[in-house]
């Protein structure tokens, strides 16, 4: 696939063009969990590595393959691995980067089962993870020490729509020989990718958009080739390696974080995805920016729609001129400002509730990016295994609802919605 062809053809087109044997026009789903060998002495060579080719699923499968090509392709990166889930994708990508002792520096307005992955799991294995205010640069820096491995951030926060400025705080990570790590889950290729703003390394829950119709659990960690080379700070990649014939990962080049991930990582954890999975994905993305474009549409109107309603106190929108993020969108998301954004309900829990419970078409789901519109109450679900300080700090409040806006008629929206609130 030519780099310089738009991202709707590649969205159609990369990472699969044909199959000699069969002909086939859609990317083959390959059920197979191993590949047989032609001889010992072909058995041989691959685990070597003298020859390439196929040996097992969870270390490679060719329609996985066709998805982390797309998908590579999408993000103008080096290459993608693809994993059983968008927490699957970070756990390994955090654990292919450090081991015990080692630090990461991460925004505090992330998915709030990532803060706990990373606050408390991580923490078990004492890989420590400080949080940050991700619009806070000095404190990014000041977060910063010789055991500090990767900075992590979404583009869009989850769940208030807030923006990070990732080429701000790209610019503090490489200064200090760090990697920035971005979750583009809320933004998907489509709307931005970080990788052209300075990011090293994407990851995203599949599960979401890139699927997109509410049906797989699935995750891709895309390298944007960041240098390993020499830098005191990652002796995993420059150490001979033990468990892999004494290989040097970064002397591998460009790639060598997504290799490191492959061949020690997803060997030793074993999070990969089904290719059933990676083939109901390659689908979804095919479909990627209409979905995208409309849902959008949609909630710039929903939006607005809610501003304006008096039972409505905020709305946490960056496609909104009132947004303190409205800059920042128009900067890293010129196409549209995402579809997923909170509200605050005026009143206590209670209020927020009896309205979602009034909803009809939009269906109360701890889920987002599906083509059907669907709320959730973050501090009881999605978010509820925070304190309550983890929660202020998270602009989460009672009546807090988030809302993924899918692709349905926004009149029908809007009334569900306007319905609701009179209730
Ligand atoms: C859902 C989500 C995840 C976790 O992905 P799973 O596929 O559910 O494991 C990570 N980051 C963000 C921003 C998410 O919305």
């Amino acid at each position: 696939m030519q780099k310089n062809y738009g991202f709707e053809t590649k969205m159609v087109h990369a990472g699969y063009d044909g199959d000699e044997a069969t002909h086939s026009v859609t990317p083959p789903l390959y059920q197979t969990n191993a590949y047989y060998f032609d001889d010992v002495e072909h058995a041989k060579s691959l685990f070597e590595l003298s020859k390439s080719g196929n040996i097992y699923t969870r270390l490679m499968n060719p329609t996985n393959n066709f998805l982390e090509e797309r998908i590579t392709a999408l993000e103008d990166g080096v290459a993608s691995l693809a994993f059983s889930s968008g927490h699957a994708a970070m756990f390994n990508s955090f654990v292919n980067l450090c081991q015990a002792g080692d630090e990461i520096v991460s925004s505090a307005n992330i998915y709030g089962g990532a803060i706990n992955m990373m606050g408390v799991s991580l923490k078990r294995l004492c890989i420590n993870v400080k949080f940050v205010d991700p619009d806070d640069f000095s404190a990014w820096e000041n977060a910063i020490t010789d055991k500090t491995r990767l900075f992590f951030t979404e583009l869009i926060g989850n769940p208030n729509a807030n923006i990070s400025d990732i080429e701000k705080i790209g610019e503090i990570a490489h200064r200090h020989g760090i990697p920035l790590m971005v979750d583009g889950t809320l933004n998907t290729p489509y709307l931005c990718r970080p990788l052209e703003h300075g990011a090293d390394i994407v990851v995203h829950s599949a599960t979401k958009f890139l699927s997109g119709h509410g049906q797989v659990m699935a995750g891709i960690v895309v390298d944007g080739g960041f240098d390993y080379k020499n830098n005191p700070r990652f002796p995993l990649f420059n150490e001979p390696d033990v468990s892999y014939h004494g290989i040097v990962f970064a002397d591998l080049g460009k790639a060598a974080f997504i290799m490191r991930l492959r061949a020690l990582i997803m060997r030793d954890l074993g999070s990969c995805l089904a290719p059933f999975n990676a083939f109901m994905t390659l689908q979804g993305v095919e479909t990627l920016s209409l979905r995208i474009e409309r849902a959008c549409e949609n909630a710039l109107k929903i939006a607005k729609f809610l501003e304006a309603h008096p039972e409505v106190e905020t709305v946490n929108y960056s496609g909104l001129e009132s947004s303190k993020y409205n800059a920042l969108q128009k900067k890293y998301l010129p196409k549209g400002a995402g579809t997923v954004f909170t509200f605050n309900i005026k009143g206590d829990r209670n209020r927020a509730a009896r309205f979602m419970d009034s909803l009809t078409i939009i269906r109360n789901v701890a889920n987002l990016g599906d083509i059907r519109t669907q709320v959730v109450h973050p501090a009881t679900t999605t978010h509820s295994q925070l304190s309550a300080k983890q929660l202020n700090d998270s602009h989460i409040c009672e009546g807090t609802v988030r809302i993924s806006v899918g692709i349905e008629s926004v009149e029908d929206l809007i009334g569900d919605l306007e319905k609701a609130l009179a209730v």
